[in-house]
């Protein structure tokens, strides 16, 4: 009678594993880790403009170039903003004051 008794109880165990153990495998598993709401800040990483364009040295004659690392109103953009390289950067705030010098782009 025991050997009876033990195996119905067996059975039952087994659903009662199986049942809650198949619920969370039917939802999905990896997409709701993040709460619901777009906030996905850091880890979009900077690369040098000039750097990705293979431009060893940026020379003052090269306007075009300088005026996309400048606000409209003449200031020099910093390097938290345009994700120039510190060589890239150095050339840059070269350039544009040459530049203004020649009265080529404006003073602030
Ligand atoms: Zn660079």
């Amino acid at each position: 009678m025991e050997n009876n008794e033990q195996v119905p109880q067996n059975q039952e165990a087994i659903k009662n594993e199986q049942q809650p153990a198949a619920k969370p495998a039917a939802a999905p598993a990896g997409a709701p880790r993040r709460p619901a709401g777009r906030r996905h800040f850091g880890s979009r990483r900077k690369v040098c403009r000039l750097c990705a364009e293979h431009i060893d040295e940026i020379d003052y004659k090269q306007i075009q170039v300088l005026r996309s690392f400048c606000t409209d109103t003449g200031k020099i953009l910093s390097r938290r903003i345009t994700g120039a390289c510190a060589k890239h950067q150095r050339q840059i705030m070269r350039a544009v004051k040459i530049n203004r010098n020649l009265s080529l782009m404006p003073y602030n």
